[in-house]
């Protein structure tokens, strides 16, 4: 996109999250931070009860609805916590006495998703209990399942999957089925907005702002009236009801403010640029660009994920030898290239491609590697 062409002060931004923002809107953030909207005022100093803070709340989320497509009766609610405040909040608001919370444990964030819920079990009744249904740990989180390789019981409470897996480098192409009465939770944090999805078939997808929508501080949430009306049969501490945040529009306390404010800006942003269907175009391409320059390297770049399951945010490959990852970073970032060192866990070589990151980023990357092969292969 013409508008995103890069001044020389910024370099290419491939970190994983908190990651790359359109820098119109970093341009518009500059330019308001000031005086909003001629208030004389900057939106950091601004009450969250004044006229112009409930034009933004409602404003992100009407553009998120528009962006996303949530359907009628969805609600979108705005959280701190992050997303990992969700793998508890699933538990306590959504699962049912005597019926699982069944987890597809395809990487770190999920089986962290799992933890967290097992923990969250010591603040509910008895007969409650979360399990994992599928894994792929054994083949250091290669793959998701196959359509065909997840089986839900219709006994479960919901089913909780990760639809891209941000350090495996792997992701969902396809919307898991579960049984009538089975919940369908997704943390999407990192692919979240990236390209269509039929919300409908969901009861709550949460993501942490901070990879595709924006700045950290904010976790948008979508809940569907049954997941809203299982979480009212709960008493929960206000702030960890869905329930109670959605009645009072994610207004109970003071919220991230700034953060929302970003989310807007990025949606409305995302919007007038041709909303999921442009996005969905442009990330494929980076992501056909990236694993074409990885699989044509005649074996020296490889990738880690199995070619069936593989992201199109975050590319992870490696390259012949720890020594040439750690020089491949380091000549990187002296090219202007940054946040390619793969997650601290797992080692190797991880490029993310959020919404944020223009074709030119990739372009960019990829004649780099051809370079560093050519003087190290
Ligand atoms: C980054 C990430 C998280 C953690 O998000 P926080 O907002 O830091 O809690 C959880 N799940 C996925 C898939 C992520 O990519």
């Amino acid at each position: 996109m013409g508008t995103n062409a890069k001044p020389k002060e910024r370099v290419y931004n491939f970190n994983p999250g908190p990651a790359a923002l359109p820098l119109p809107v970093l341009e518009r953030v500059r330019d308001e931070l000031l005086s909003f909207e001629g208030t004389g005022l900057s939106i950091l100093e601004t009450s969250h009860r004044s006229p112009e803070y409930k034009r933004v709340h409602e404003g992100a989320m009407a553009a998120l609805r528009r962006l996303l497509r949530v359907p009628d009766g969805y609600e979108v609610l705005f959280l701190g916590g992050g997303a990992t405040l969700q793998f508890a909040m699933v538990a306590l608001n959504l699962l049912e006495p005597g019926r699982p919370g069944d987890y597809l444990l395809t990487g770190r964030w999920s089986q962290k998703a799992l933890q967290e819920a097992q923990k969250a079990l010591g603040l509910l009744g008895e007969g409650h209990r979360v399990r994992a249904i599928w894994s792929s740990e054994v083949t250091d989180y290669d793959r998701v399942p196959r359509p065909d390789e997840v089986r839900v019981s219709p006994d479960a409470s919901y089913l909780h999957y990760t639809s891209n897996n941000t350090i495996a480098g792997t992701q969902f192409h396809y919307v898991p089925e579960v049984p009538e009465g089975v919940l369908l939770v997704c943390d999407a944090s990192s692919d979240i907005a990236s390209r269509p999805l039929d919300l409908g078939r969901f009861d709550l997808i949460y993501a942490g702002a901070q990879k595709n929508l924006g700045p950290a501080g904010v976790t948008v949430i979508i809940a569907s009236p049954q997941a809203l009306e299982r979480s009212r049969r709960r008493a929960r501490p206000s702030l960890l009801s869905y329930a109670a945040v959605a009645e009072k529009a994610s207004l109970l306390n003071t919220p991230p403010v700034f953060a929302v404010y970003v989310v807007k800006l990025v949606a409305e942003h995302y919007l007038a640029e041709g909303g999921l269907e442009a996005l969905a175009e442009r990330n494929e391409q980076k992501a056909r660009l990236l694993y074409g320059a990885i699989d044509g390297s005649g074996g020296f770049y490889r990738g880690c994920a199995r070619p069936e399951s593989r992201s199109r945010m975050n590319v992870t490959f490696r390259l012949p030898s720890e020594g040439l990852e750690a020089k491949f970073v380091e000549e990187a970032e002296r090219e202007g290239l940054v946040g390619l060192k793969g997650h601290r866990s797992v080692g190797g070589i991880r490029a993310s491609l959020y919404n944020a990151v223009p074709l030119e980023a990739v372009e960019a990357l990829v004649a780099f590697m051809r370079e560093f092969q050519r003087r190290h292969g």
